[in-house]
């Protein structure tokens, strides 16, 4: 892996005052925007639209500055690569890409980081959940391994990564409570065994040693992955977003928030993507445009591409999600993550095609862990139900009393008594309908690369992701095979 260099924190407490920013900028989605860049090219342009405008001569970055905080209208930048969509995916390409290489990038969000899927995360980096010789399983290891040297690495420059990324070794319970999940646990626990993974089948007494807060019966019993992990996304993309601003006083960053990608720029002699217009700015990307829009990546392609030669559909679909938020819960201890057996077949159901009732899609299923600030954080629901974020009590209501099933503990108590020290989080996965992101180049536009349809694992497999992006930008050979991922055949 390539050399990672680090903008150090000078205290924990500045991390924290960065989540802490990074939760109100969420709440505050459509204030105002101001960002920390001065543009390299001073000079206003007119908006072009597509294919019908000219080929213009593209200022380079020469002496860039992007240390002041200099709010800017309409202008002109140039950058290696740009990328649309600042969530765990877009941000971790950047990363990948400053660290990694000597490109420019930029980074254009119609928000802010964490307003997406990205910001409601639970934060497993779990393998225990995952399918052996599966199209996602490669992708995943390799990501689960740089994840683990990021951590590593955190730790070598005297910082601590539970501080830094909410990172801790808390260890996957996926729990089984009839006959039939324990024979598929079993066999799970062995495929993942020879996999090369340290799983162990628990019978429920073991499983009452390891989780005492559990109901166990006779029919109990779990695949125990000790070395599975968890992060805090708030936390991991603050930190994130402190490395790449690293790179902007060497003037090879910048931001762009609250200003929504409207059109592509493209050559009219060669056809090629060059750039992206936004409502504020026109933004070159000399070597690619990176599409790492989450669950809007499908519509934003297709507007993209609306007057183009192209055919494109991107089939990726918001799949609504609910985590029910305990702030410093005391009532319940955890010594692992949890997750209910149901929650694999809960992740695969499919897309009911014309169903008119989008209620008819719900599914909840319990996870259940503890995070860096001893919250208890509970989940979680799937269901398709468009681009709404709103929060819907009865879900909660759900959630709640399917957590209930598993630790009777909270039976006790009453969800009313935690008005005041709850959150609930929603978010849209980006949900791809084979179940498998899309990571890749798009045939007929060789510059423009698409990275989006993580679903429920986008945490997980960010790095892995940024560093198959960044790989094939720079036309590195890929360290995980990227055909089942492709664009063509699935795209187009
Ligand atoms: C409840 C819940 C629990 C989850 N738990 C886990 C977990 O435990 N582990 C795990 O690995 N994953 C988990 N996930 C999934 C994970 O959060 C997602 O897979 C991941 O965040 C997707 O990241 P992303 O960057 O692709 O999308 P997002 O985070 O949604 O980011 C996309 C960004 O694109 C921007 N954008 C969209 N359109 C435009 C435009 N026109 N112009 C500019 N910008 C635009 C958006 O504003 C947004 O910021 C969970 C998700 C949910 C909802």
């Amino acid at each position: 892996m390539a050399s990672i260099s680090v903008y150090r924190q000078s205290a924990n407490s500045t991390l924290r005052e960065n989540v802490a920013d990074l939760h109100s900028r969420r709440r505050s989605y459509a204030a105002s925007t101001t960002f920390a860049f001065k543009s390299s090219f001073l000079g206003k342009r007119p908006l072009f639209l597509h294919s019908a405008r000219k080929t213009l001569a593209r200022p380079g970055l020469g002496s860039a500055d992007y240390s002041h905080s200099n709010p800017i209208t309409a202008s002109c930048h140039t950058f290696d690569v740009v990328i649309i969509g600042a969530g765990i995916i877009g941000l971790t390409i950047a990363r990948q890409l400053l660290v990694g290489s000597d490109l420019s990038v930029a980074v254009v969000d119609k928000a802010v980081p964490c307003s997406g899927a990205t910001g409601a995360g639970q934060g497993y980096i779990w393998m225990v959940h995952k399918t052996p010789g599966s199209d996602t399983w490669d992708l995943t290891m390799r990501s689960h391994k740089l994840w683990k040297m990021l951590a590593e690495h955190i730790n070598d420059q005297g910082l601590n990564p539970l501080q830094v990324l909410g990172w801790k070794k808390t260890g996957s319970l996926l729990i089984g409570r009839t006959a039939e999940e324990l024979v598929v646990l079993k066999e799970r626990v062995k495929q993942l065994s020879e996999a090369g993974l340290r799983a162990e089948y628990l019978s429920s007494s073991d499983l009452l040693l390891e989780e005492p807060a559990l109901l166990v019966s006779e029919d109990s019993g779990a695949a125990f992955l000790p070395d599975d992990c968890q992060l805090d996304a708030a936390c991991t993309v603050a930190y994130i977003e402190k490395v790449n601003r690293h790179f902007a006083s060497k003037g090879r960053y910048a931001e762009f928030y609250h200003d929504p990608v409207m059109c592509l720029l493209r050559s009219s002699s060669t056809g090629e993507v060059e750039g992206i217009q936004t409502s504020k700015n026109t933004l070159y990307g000399k070597k690619a445009i990176v599409v790492a829009a989450g669950c809007w990546s499908g519509s934003l392609m297709h507007d993209l591409l609306r007057e183009e030669d192209i055919v494109l559909d991107v089939p990726v679909k918001p799949r609504k999600g609910h985590l029910l938020v305990l702030e410093n819960f005391k009532s319940l201890k955890l010594n692992h993550g949890s997750m209910e057996m149901g929650y694999v077949s809960h992740q695969d159901l499919t897309l009911c095609s014309g169903l008119a009732d989008h209620g008819k899609n719900l599914s909840i299923s319990m996870t259940a862990s503890t995070d860096i600030a001893g919250n208890l954080v509970l989940g979680s629901s799937r269901q398709f139900a468009g681009f709404n974020t709103e929060v819907d009590e009865s879900i909660i209501d759900r959630i709640w009393a399917r957590a209930a099933e598993f630790f009777p503990k909270l039976r006790n108590l009453s969800l009313t008594d935690f008005i005041k020290d709850r959150k609930v989080r929603v978010g849209l996965r980006p949900y791809m309908p084979d179940g498998k992101p899309v990571i890749g180049p798009v045939p007929g536009l060789s510059n423009l690369f698409l990275a989006a349809g993580h679903e429920g694992g986008g945490l997980s497999m960010a790095l892995g992701t940024a560093e198959m992006v960044a790989d094939m930008v720079l036309q590195n050979s890929l360290k995980v095979d990227s055909a089942p991922f492709s664009v063509q055949g699935r795209c187009c």
